[in-house]
């Protein structure tokens, strides 16, 4: 069963109500089993025996994005995710997972990604940075990408990108919690990556930053390089001069500080930068940066669809709450939640493209 340490938080947050508020998939199902909360009386009960590992339960710990909205609220330190991810292990360990959690499994297996899709090449083999796109951008929203690294072209960075990219390990770790299958992946990107030498990773996907940033070095198989994210790099190349954007005025916007750079890496200033060299004016959602509200995650996407869609309107009734009508992002998952439910008169940005047009 689940660890002692993550049977110890689950013990904690079983009587606590206080970051339920915050709870993005709590707020749109409307379930109390959605609460973190409840997520740990579950553990607990389950730790007493008198509640049985079942499916339902399984379910239950699979209808939770792992945003750490909860663990950025807590004041005493608990995580529920820590406790959610071990319930996932024993879920697939013990054959209980949703059936459309296990097609990912069995699509990372036979692919190396969710999507069970070869991932295209983007044909780059330049000297200066190497630039990790992910599952995501590469599978979804290959246009983000392609922008990406239009912008990196146009301000003299020679880039390179992998033509058989290794998964990260991120959705594996998403799906199963972080088991020797996850920490095999990480072993074999990081190879791939310290392979070429080169001296700074630029990662598309924050999702993939944290997990190489946060986790590899724990697991012995430290990237390098210096691995920065995208953001932070195309903020530092404005700032430089390497790009210089035309004055465009493109009207109100707000920008969507994903669930990684907003709770991750603390990281709220690059996003904006690059909003406002795009043209847009800034404004504010409520749930900002530390705060920021999950849009959903891309395997949440994949394995339940009707929530993950519900979660992403959730953050566009966020954004029809300001007088901005362009929800600004430049992560690809994001991206890809935003855009399954984009409200009338409301337009989704995709701020690498954006900042293409004016530079
Ligand atoms: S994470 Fe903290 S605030 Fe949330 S339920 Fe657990 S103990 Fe309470
Ligand atoms: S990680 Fe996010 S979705 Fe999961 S219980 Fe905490 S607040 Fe809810």
């Amino acid at each position: 069963m689940v660890s002692q340490k993550a049977l110890q938080h689950a013990e904690k947050c079983r009587f606590c109500w206080m970051c339920r508020h915050l709870c993005p998939v709590q707020h749109q199902t409307g379930k109390e089993l959605n609460t973190p909360r409840a997520k740990g009386l579950l553990l607990s009960m389950l730790s007493k025996g008198t509640a049985e590992f079942d499916k339902d339960m399984a379910k239950a710990m699979y209808e939770c994005m792992l945003c750490d909205a909860c663990v950025n609220d807590c004041c005493t330190g608990y995580q529920p995710p820590l406790f959610i991810r071990e319930a996932r292990t024993e879920a697939v360990v013990n054959d209980l997972a949703p059936a459309a959690v296990m097609q990912c499994i069995e699509n990372i297996e036979n692919s190396g990604n969710i999507y069970g899709a070869e991932k295209p090449s983007f044909g780059q083999d330049g000297t200066d940075v190497l630039v990790y796109i992910g599952e995501v951008a590469a599978c979804k929203v290959p246009e983000m990408a392609k922008a990406y690294l239009r912008l990196l072209k146009k301000a003299g960075v020679s880039a390179k990108v992998l033509d058989c990219e290794p998964a990260s390990g991120m959705m594996l770790a998403d799906l199963m919690g972080y088991v020797q299958e996850v920490t095999d992946q990480a072993k074999s990107c990081a190879d791939a990556i310290n392979a070429t030498g080169l001296p700074t990773v630029v990662v598309l996907d924050s999702y993939d930053a944290e997990i190489m940033k946060q986790h590899y070095a724990e697991w012995g198989c430290e990237i390098k390089a210096e691995v920065v994210t995208a953001t932070a790099y195309v903020a530092k190349l404005l700032e430089d001069g390497k790009l210089t954007p035309k004055a465009e005025a493109k009207g109100a916007g707000a920008c969507h500080d994903d669930d990684r750079l907003a709770r991750s890496f603390h990281e709220f200033a690059p996003v904006r930068d690059i909003a406002k060299a795009a043209g847009y004016t800034l404004t504010e959602m409520f749930n900002k940066e530390r705060l920021a509200k999950s849009c959903g995650t891309a395997v949440a996407l994949s394995y339940m669809p009707g929530i993950t869609t519900k979660v992403a309107s959730g953050r566009w009734a966020d954004l029809c709450r300001t007088e901005a009508k362009a929800m600004l992002t430049a992560n690809p998952q994001a991206y890809l939640c935003l855009s399954q439910c984009v409200p009338e008169g409301m337009t989704l940005v995709d701020l690498y493209t954006a900042l293409n047009e004016v530079v």
